[in-house]
Formats: structure tokens, C-alpha cells, sequence
């Protein structure tokens, strides 16, 4: 099966006369079980349910792995971090990946005793920091500087120094880059952003191959409790089954946006790894099937950035990205990341492409 086949398929239970296609959802905090409770597929409603289970057969299929659903991205993050670093190991990671995932290896792992080693995802430092490593964390093409690394020859490079490899797949999705099937130990996601894609809620996964793995991943879930709702699983999985034709259009409105930005003398530093001319374009096109849904660029400084951003009529201004709704920010105004304070970070939506265009140039203009 295609792809695109297979997303839509992702999870369903086998056709049954008169039962959905995708079973509804199970609200529940417990379950019958009477007796020796190994006879019951489902006993707690922290341990287990039957909505998350058809949602993580889906994210299976996709990641070529076994999938385990969290409540959150970062729940996601740190649970590959809980259930890999122990004290006196060393974390190796970009510099310019999510912020929050930086704070936590800085916070908490840094203060029970986990060093971490951090170089920028371009280039070739990261290989140079993996001597006496336990884990290389990766994100790309990362967010949101939209550098990328080759995944591939990195996952070479620590295999051989026995160091396990993790991705952060939030902004291409599995559709968009695969990283389990690029050799990497972990594909990490928010879920909450391109692949579930409605700005409604909030979620995360962790795929890997090694069962092990899985059942670790699976007892952090349980006794850190940081257990996903079925409501948001379930919209989730709906939401699933659109992803690719999602991406198409987000990606194809990225590229010809990205194509009309370059044409703007008012707008600097213009980043899409689609763009031939990028310099994530080459290392992108090796490891990814689509080249995402976000386009940087710098606008003079603060005050044009915040007029650009007030006068977007259709561009709604607006945190987090990959949604299909078009969103902007100006990403400064969080602080955490090293970036220009007129970058602006635009999540470029399933509008009608020039609408969108004549949207961005009206506010241009107006700056
Ligand atoms: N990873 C990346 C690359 C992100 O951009 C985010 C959120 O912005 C996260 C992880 C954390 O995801 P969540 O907000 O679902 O916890």
C-alpha cells in the first residue's frame, strides 16, 4: 500500500458487519475485572485503553515501530529521557532544538547528574561530541531555525560508539521523514501539531523497534502517569487519516509563499528547506518526503514585525504551527531561542494559496 493509503487505513479494526470504521471512543477509569485480572485485556484506566490501542496500532503501521501515545509532546520528550539517562551519563543535543526539551535536559537532568553536550544541528559538531555518550537527541529540520542534519549518517556515527539515537519528528511528521526506517533508536512527536494538525489538542508519541524499549516507555507512562485523554486520542486518530493531504497543501502554499517571499526586498533571511537555494535543501531532500509546512524569515526589527504581524487579516497571529489554519509569530517574544528580534516564524496552513499571498503582501506593505 501507498502512503497515502496506508494513513487513511491506519489502525482500523478489520471490516465488521454493522460496526465504524474507527470504533468510538472508551471513557473509562476502570474496567470489569473480576478475579485473575491477566484474563483482562483492560483493567485501569491509567494502564490501558481500547482508544488509545486502535490509535497506537495506527502510529505503528506509520512508524514502522511499536508506537506508545502520550499526554504530550513533552511528555513524550521526557519520557525517552526517564527511561534512557540515568546519573553521570551525557546527553548530546542541538542547540537550536525546542526550547523546552533544552530546559529540561538543563533543569532536571542536568541536576541529577546528566551531563549535556550541545552543538548546533548544521554542520558537523554533534558527531564530535558522541565519545562516552548514551544518547543523541536530534530534531529536524529543527525548530525553529529550520536547520536540518543528515539523520542517517549521524545514526552511523553513534551506533558505532554504542550511543542510542533519538528524533524529534514533530515538524515533518512520519509522513514527512521516517526515522526509525533511517536507523534511529526513537521517533519522538508532538502530536499535537502537523500530525493531528486542528489546533485542538494536545499530544505526543514515542515509536521505537526494540520491544524492550516499548515495554519501558510503557511502565514510565504508567507510574509517571502522564497518560493521553481518549477524547484527544480519538480526534486524533480522525484528524490522522487527512495527513497527507494535509501536508500536500501546506507544503505546496510553503513553496510557492516561500517563492513569493524571495521576491521581497523587506524580507531577510528567508528559510524553507524546500527552496533549492536553502541550505537545508540538499541534507532535506536525501531524508525527507515533504519539506514541512513552516517558513522563517527576519523583518527590520521589532516594531515591523509587530506591524506585519497586526495587519495580517487572513494570517492569524498565534503560537505553536503545522495547524490548517495559516499561523505567525514573532518568535522573540518568548525569549529561549537565538533568534533575530524581527524572525518570524509563519505556519503556513490549507488556505487557497494566493489568498494567502495577497494576505502577507497587504501586511508587508503595510509595515
Ligand atoms: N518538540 C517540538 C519540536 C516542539 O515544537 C514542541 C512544541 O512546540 C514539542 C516538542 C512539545 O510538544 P507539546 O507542546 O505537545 O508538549
Amino acid at each position: 500500500m501507498k502512503i497515502g493509503t496506508k494513513v487513511i487505513r491506519a489502525g482500523l479494526a478489520p471490516a465488521a458487519q454493522g460496526e465504524p470504521f474507527l470504533n468510538g471512543i472508551t471513557f473509562a477509569g476502570t474496567y470489569h475485572a473480576s478475579g485473575d485480572i491477566s484474563t483482562s485485556p483492560y483493567t485501569y484506566g491509567r494502564y490501558h485503553n481500547p482508544t488509545w490501542t486502535q490509535f497506537e496500532r495506527a502510529l505503528s503501521e506509520l512508524e514502522g515501530g511499536i508506537a506508545v501515545s502520550f499526554a504530550s509532546g513533552m511528555a513524550a520528550v521526557a519520557a525517552v529521557f526517564g527511561t534512557v539517562l540515568r546519573a553521570g551519563d551525557v546527553l548530546v543535543m542541538p542547540s537550536d532544538c525546542y526550547y523546552t526539551a533544552r530546559l529540561l535536559a538543563d533543569g532536571f537532568f542536568a541536576e541529577i547528574g546528566v551531563q549535556v553536550r550541545k552543538a548546533p544541528t548544521a554542520g558537523d559538531e554533534l558527531n564530535h561530541l558522541l565519545n562516552e555518550a548514551k544518547l543523541l537527541w536530534l530534531e529536524t529540520p529543527a525548530n525553529p531555525g529550520l536547520d536540518v542534519c543528515d539523520i542517517a549518517a549521524l545514526v552511523d556515527a553513534a551506533h558505532k560508539k554504542d550511543v542510542l539515537v533519538a528524533v524529534d519528528n514533530t515538524t515533518p511528521t512520519v509522513l514527512g521523514q521516517n526515522p526509525l526506517g533511517l536507523g534511529a533508536d526513537f521517533s519522538v512527536a508532538s502530536d499535537t501539531k502537523v500530525l493531528t494538525g486542528h489546533s485542538d489538542l494536545i499530544l505526543g508519541h514515542v515509536a521505537v523497534r526494540d520491544s524492550a524499549q516499548a515495554e519501558k516507555l510503557l511502565s514510565w507512562r504508567t507510574q509517571i502517569g502522564a497518560v493521553p485523554g481518549p477524547m484527544e486520542v480519538w480526534l486524533a486518530h480522525r484528524s490522522l487519516s487527512t495527513l497527507e493531504m494535509r501536508l500536500e497543501r501546506q507544503c505546496r502554499n510553503a513553496l510557492t509563499i516561500a517563492e513569493y517571499l524571495l521576491t521581497r526586498s523587506d524580507v531577510k533571511e528567508l528559510r524553507y528547506p524546500g527552496l533549492p537555494l536553502d541550505p537545508s535543501h540538499k541534507v532535506a531532500a536525501q531524508q525527507m518526503q515533504f519539506y514541512g509546512q513552516i517558513v522563517n524569515f527576519v523583518l527590520a526589527d521589532r516594531a515591523c514585525a509587530e506591524r506585519f504581524l497586526k495587519s495580517c487579516k487572513l494570517v492569524i497571529e498565534a503560537t505553536s504551527f503545522g495547524g490548517v489554519h495559516t499561523t505567525a509569530e514573532r518568535r522573540a517574544r518568548w525569549g529561549g531561542d537565538r533568534v533575530p528580534d524581527g524572525f518570524i516564524r509563519l505556519s503556513v496552513g490549507c488556505e487557497d494559496g494566493q489568498d494567502l499571498i495577497e494576505d502577507l503582501a497587504q501586511a508587508l506593505s503595510a509595515m
